[in-house]
């Protein structure tokens, strides 16, 4: 019989009841026991409700109190040398040390790294591999959950992260380490695992393997041959080698001879390779499909989807088959039943982790009994997707016909930088290396509180609208006093700033519990891009336009682009996410002219999320810039030569991409360095980048004040590489987490080192 199979379920409960576990604790509010209660409690609730759903195969070791990475590392014994000193740490205490740091006395503990895992916005902690690194066996915490899960009556299949994957998303902590030269002495920790495993009764383990839908070298290809020729032959036990995020392509064949019983593809993301995995399957192995979109919130189309299935079906026979979601659903928000605010016929396009299950069901009963079994199920989901094809909503014909009405002349500044330049010059008057902040100033927590007093009610819309004006107008007179050159508004009336301007387009929803998790206890709620998107009236012009008001210097008005606001959402399914931007970026674009009007001669675009949205695989990342840089061309050229574009970006590496972010032909960039100590520059010594920039020289992200001296260091290094007329001075990014305490003495050293360099450089 065709099982139904799950990856994984979403870790921090439906009410997030893990995040306020783990923060009590960290606050020293509750005790260990109790936020180890909380923990098993909601793995019960989780394995239970997959029960109830009609789930057969049920994962467990998918719940993690912080990160499934981290977990591994423990499991592993590769704990990073520092942590030795720290002082009789119970194995709660080092595991939350390594996530997160910690203090003993004088001395600090750093955090490990935090990376993105893959093209997700969940962050994992990356292990650091030393060129001698042992690894022993020293955390048995997926033998304990199986255990616990068998005790409950649920017999699961257990899931680990595999050892190839593992040590390709690691760091060497030496320059001529490879932490993949370690498999040898990894693998055997890996067998005990699995034969505990099979002792305590396990037939299944998954083991993920998601860098197998990756481009790999030699040396990694032989890593997953000689892997998988030892873990496959412990006894008693059957693996299942779980790919996901893409498709398998030039290493499907590699993927097919793992001497394994198991292999699970995404389909979701890499529909094609269906036919491919068919082909060369070996006889007896089971396929796991992955036809449910774990990483995304749309009801599945199950005639589709079953029409995979069957095809699996005919080829390999029900027993080798299994239906499961493309990857872990703990890349969804939970449950859609929570949604009380949601329209109707929204929500019966939607389907989060707990209706996916259902969807996983449903698709076994209609492989085994035929449609006819599933019939009125079928019905409601051919109903909503129909609605959903051709609701108004998702296609709205004058959105339709200004994109079809975009012209190439559109996609460009009317002039080339240099000509751009000398415009702006003239009209704005800046010093040489003017200085600016990236936009946002302190989110006190008074903003705060008038923020929420405004949505209880308390406060009238027209209460909160004075308030941010004296906000804004308090922040305009202190960049007076501190002397920056391009001020900035605050950005008070912005709680994030893709909800800010999500809030006011067309075609985008927003959730009140869709939190899916970020990193340990942080959890983000992505608005849902279900339509067309159009922005109806102004978002930001009067906030500018008030600032602007109120000083002689240039007030900066501040957007989020195009690519940030498609990366950090749920994005539709049914058009490419390149045609989504499209719309995203025009109206931006409306957004941009309506601030020239009125008056503001310096406009940001910010894309910190620019590198985020980068496939994974290179063949298809030309494709990505090719349609990301379009988008912001044309969010950004319909001004005037003279009106001064900024972009802004951070929280990435982006050295290997300078060039191709130089073809966005912004005026200005401003973009994260100084907690790199300005390595970013190194690029600039190859390529010269046409417009001016502003490698931030204060890192906001901690609390310290930089000193003058340090900033006017980092200053003169830039300008090492960056000519005098084109660089800027500003901090990393944006200040709505620091506090004035903070802010003012840290911008008025970074305005005295500005000046200080000025005098050296004679400029
Ligand atoms: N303008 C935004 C701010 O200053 C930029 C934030 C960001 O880069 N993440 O807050
Ligand atoms: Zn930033």
């Amino acid at each position: 019989m065709t099982l139904a199979a799950n990856l994984g379920y979403p870790r921090l409960g439906a009410k997030r009841e893990l995040k306020w576990a783990l923060e009590s604790y960290w606050a020293g509010k509750t005790k260990a026991a109790d936020l180890l209660q909380t923990a098993k409690a909601l793995r019960l609730e989780h394995w239970k409700l997959q029960q109830t759903a009609g789930i057969d195969v049920i994962p467990s070791n998918d719940f993690s109190l912080y990160d499934h990475v981290l977990d591994t590392t423990m499991m592993i014994g590769a704990i990073p040398a520092r942590y030795a000193k720290l002082e009789k740490p119970t194995d709660l205490d080092l595991y939350f040390a390594m996530a997160r740091g910690t203090q003993q006395g004088a001395t600090n503990f750093a955090a490990m790294e935090m990376t993105k895992w893959f093209d997700t916005n969940y962050h994992y902690i990356v292990p650091e591999i030393e060129k001698d690194q042992t690894y022993r066996l020293a955390s048995a915490k997926v033998v304990d959950e199986f255990n616990e899960a068998q005790a409950a009556g649920i017999h699961t299949r257990p899931v680990l992260l595999g050892p190839v994957s593992y040590l390709l998303l690691s760091k060497s902590t030496s320059t001529d380490g490879v932490p993949l030269n370690t498999l040898a002495k990894l693998i055997p920790v890996y067998v005990e695992v699995l034969q505990r495993l099979a002792a305590a009764g396990a037939d299944w383990v998954q083991m993920d393997e998601p860098c197998l839908a990756l481009d790999l070298d030699e040396a990694a290809r032989k890593a997953y041959a000689d892997a998988y020729n030892q873990l496959g032959q412990v006894a008693n036990l059957r693996l299942l080698v779980a790919t996901y995020f893409g498709g398998l392509e030039d290493n499907l064949e590699l993927a097919v001879g793992l001497p394994v019983y198991g292999l699970h593809v995404d389909l979701v993301r890499a529909p094609q390779q269906l036919d491919h995995v068919l082909a060369q399957l070996p006889a007896e192995k089971t396929l796991s499909l992955g036809v449910v979109d774990g990483r995304n919130v749309w009801r599945t189309d199950l005639d589709a989807a079953l029409q995979k299935v069957q095809t699996a079906v005919i080829a390999l026979g029900a027993e080798r088959v299994q239906i499961a979601p493309s990857c872990s659903l703990t890349f969804s928000p939970q449950d859609l039943d929570l949604e009380t605010k949601l329209d109707d016929e929204l929500k019966s396009w939607l389907a989060f982790a707990r209706q996916k299950l259902d969807e996983l069901a449903l698709l076994k009963k209609a492989v085994s009994g035929g449609v006819e079994s599933a019939a009125e199920s079928f019905k409601v989901s051919r109903a909503a997707l129909q609605s959903r094809r051709e609701s108004l909503r998702t296609h709205n014909p004058q959105v339709r016909q200004r994109l079809e009405a975009v012209s190439d002349s559109m996609l460009n500044r009317a002039h080339d930088f240099e000509t751009r330049k000398s415009a702006q010059a003239q009209k704005l008057g800046l010093p040489p290396l003017p200085t600016t902040t990236i936009g946002s100033f302190p989110q006190t927590p008074e903003v705060r509180a008038q923020r929420s007093a405004k949505n209880k009610g308390s406060l009238t819309q027209a209460q909160y609208d004075e308030f941010l004006k004296t906000e804004i107008a308090r922040t305009i007179q202190k960049q007076e006093e501190l002397g920056l050159d391009v001020l900035v508004h605050g950005e008070f009336e912005r709680t994030d700033m893709v909800e800010y301007f999500g809030e006011r387009m067309t075609g985008i929803a927003f959730t009140q519990n869709g939190w899916v998790q970020s990193y340990g206890s942080r959890a983000v709620r992505p608005p849902i891009i279900f339509g067309d998107v159009a922005r109806p009236e102004p978002m930001t012009v009067d906030w500018s336009a008030y600032a602007q008001s109120l000083t002689k210097k240039p007030v900066k008005g501040m957007l989020t682009g195009p690519v940030t606001i498609l990366e950090w959402s749920f994005v539709r399914d049914d058009q490419p996410r390149a045609l989504t931007c499209r719309q995203l970026a025009l109206a931006i674009r409306d957004e941009v002219l309506d601030l020239e009007r009125a008056g503001i001669g310096i406009i940001q675009i910010d894309e910190p999320a620019f590198r985020e949205g980068f496939p994974l695989r290179k063949a298809e990342q030309n494709d990505y810039l090719q349609w990301a840089i379009e988008s912001f061309k044309l969010s950004a050229s319909g001004v005037q030569d003279e009106t001064q574009i900024h972009t802004h970006m951070c929280y990435a590496e982006f050295d290997h991409i300078i060039e191709a972010i130089g073809r966005m032909d912004a005026d200005v960039i401003s973009i994260e360095a100084s907690r790199s100590k300005m390595e970013l520059l190194d690029a600039f010594k190859q390529y010269q980048y046409p417009g001016e920039i502003g490698p931030g020289i204060y890192d906001i992200h901690s609390p310290n004040i930089p000193a003058q001296a340090e900033m006017e260091d980092l200053l003169a290094k830039a300008a090492q590489v960056v000519p005098n007329d084109r660089l800027w001075v500003n901090p990393d990014c944006g200040l709505k987490t620091r506090q004035w305490e903070q802010v003012l003495p840290a911008l008025t050293n970074m305005v005295n080192a500005a000046q200080a360099v000025r005098q050296q450089l004679k400029v």
